[in-house]
C-alpha cells in the first residue's frame, strides 16, 4: 500500500466549478446569486439528512435563518455527528495528523485533513473533500488571481515564477497542506516552482534563505511580512519581489503602505480561514470582495443578531456553500466584519467587506 495516496482531486468536479465560477464573476446578482440559493438549498438537505449533530439540533430548519449559530468548540466536542460521512471520527482524525509526513496524503481514501489552532484556543479539525477544494482552487484562480488585469491571461500561478511560502509548517495547518496538495496534483510540467519556509525559522535565518532563493512573488502573512519588511528598510535584505501575497491576518492600510515602501511592489491581500480558505479577494482597487456565491458570511453582534451594513460586527458566522462532507452552517468565525454600503469602482456586483481582527468567542 503507498504510505502517501495523492491528494484529492477531481478533474470533472475542478472543471465544473471553475465554468460555474467564471460564469458569476461576470453576473454575480443574477447568476452568482442562482448558484447560491441552489447551493445552500443542497447544502441544508445534506446536512439535514446525513449529520446527526445538524439533524438533531435543527430539527425541521429549511432556511438558513431557521439553524442556531454553533461555535468552533461545539462542533470539535460532537466531532464523530457533525460530518456526512460517518467513518469520519475525531480518533481517526487525531491520529493522521499526528504525522507531520503525511501532510497533504489522502485520508480515508478522499479527502484533506488540516488543523488550525484557533483564535479562540479550540483547535479545529477540517476534512476537505474534492468538490471543496475545486471550490477554493476555482476562486484563487478567476478572482484573487486574475484581479490584475495584467494577469488575467494567466489565471492560475504563472508560469516560470519563482514562489516562497513562509507560513506554520508541520501539523497539517491549511495554508502548507493546500500548497502541498498543489505541488502533488499539478502535473510536473505545469507546477509552479514553489519553496516553503517555516514562519518559525528565527528572522536572521528566514531572511539569508529568503534572499538566497530570491522569489518574485512572497506568501505570507502580515506580521512576518512587515518583519521582513523592517530588515528590507534597513538594507540587510535585499528582495525583488514582484508581488507580495498576504493573507491568515487583518491588514491595516498604514502596514500596506509601509510593505509597499519596503518591497516596492503590488501587495495583495485576501481573507480566508480554516473553515473556508477563500472567502474575499482584494480587487485592483484594494476592496476586499467576498465570494458570496461560495461563502456566506453574516455579520452579527454579541447575541448573534444581524447589524446593518455599514457597521462593524462583533463576530461573523459562517456558511460553507462549497463541502457537504463537514456542513458548517452559521460556525461563528470571530472575526468583525464590516459590509460596505458604497460600490466598488472596479465594478463587481460582489460585496466589499473590512475585516477588523479578532472579538471574544463565545
Ligand atoms: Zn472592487
Amino acid at each position: 500500500m503507498n504510505p502517501h495516496p495523492a491528494p484529492p482531486f477531481d478533474t470533472w468536479q475542478w472543471l465544473q466549478a471553475c465554468h460555474e465560477t467564471w460564469q458569476a464573476t461576470l453576473d454575480p446578482a443574477r447568476v452568482g446569486r442562482r448558484f447560491r440559493r441552489a447551493r445552500l438549498a443542497r447544502l441544508i438537505a445534506t446536512a439535514q439528512r446525513d449529520s446527526p449533530l445538524y439533524a438533531r439540533r435543527n430539527a425541521g430548519a429549511q432556511e438558513l435563518s431557521d439553524f442556531a449559530p454553533v461555535t468552533r468548540a461545539e462542533l470539535m466536542h460532537q466531532f464523530n455527528d457533525w460530518a456526512t460521512d460517518r467513518r469520519i471520527t475525531r480518533e481517526a482524525a487525531e491520529a493522521f495528523v499526528a504525522d507531520p509526513d503525511g501532510v497533504a496524503d489522502a485520508w480515508l481514501g478522499r479527502y484533506l485533513l488540516w488543523t488550525s489552532l484557533g483564535s479562540g484556543g479550540e483547535p479545529g479539525l477540517f476534512v476537505q473533500d474534492a468538490a471543496s477544494l475545486a471550490a477554493y482552487e476555482a476562486l484563487d484562480a478567476l478572482r484573487l488571481r486574475a484581479a490584475d488585469p495584467a494577469q488575467a491571461a494567466l489565471g492560475l500561478w504563472g508560469l516560470g515564477r519563482r514562489f516562497a511560502y513562509v507560513g506554520a509548517i508541520g501539523g497539517h495547518r491549511a495554508g502548507h497542506a493546500s500548497i502541498e496538495r498543489l505541488r502533488r496534483v499539478v502535473p510536473a510540467a505545469w507546477a509552479p516552482q514553489v519553496d516553503v519556509l517555516s514562519a518559525r525559522e528565527p528572522l536572521p535565518l528566514l531572511a539569508e534563505r529568503l534572499q538566497a532563493l530570491q522569489p518574485g512573488v512572497l506568501i505570507t502573512h502580515p506580521s512576518c511580512a512587515a518583519a521582513l519588511a523592517g530588515l528590507q528598510a534597513q538594507g540587510e535584505l535585499h528582495l525583488r519581489l514582484d508581488e507580495l501575497w498576504l493573507g491568515g491576518e487583518p491588514l491595516m492600510p498604514a502596514q500596506r503602505e509601509r510593505l509597499h515602501g519596503a518591497f516596492g511592489c503590488t501587495v495583495r491581500n485576501s481573507y480566508g480561514s480554516s473553515e473556508f480558505r477563500s472567502i474575499a479577494y482584494e480587487c485592483r482597487h484594494g476592496s476586499l470582495h467576498l465570494n458570496d456565491d461560495w461563502v456566506i458570511l453574516e455579520a452579527v453582534d454579541e447575541h448573534w443578531r444581524a447589524v446593518p451594513p455599514g457597521v462593524l460586527s462583533h463576530t461573523t458566522l459562517l456558511t460553507n456553500l462549497a463541502n457537504l462532507t463537514q456542513p458548517l452552517l452559521r460556525c461563528e468565525l470571530p472575526d468583525r466584519v464590516r459590509f460596505l454600503t458604497e460600490p466598488c469602482p472596479c465594478g463587481s456586483a460582489l460585496p466589499v467587506i473590512e475585516v477588523q481582527g479578532r472579538a471574544t468567542t463565545h
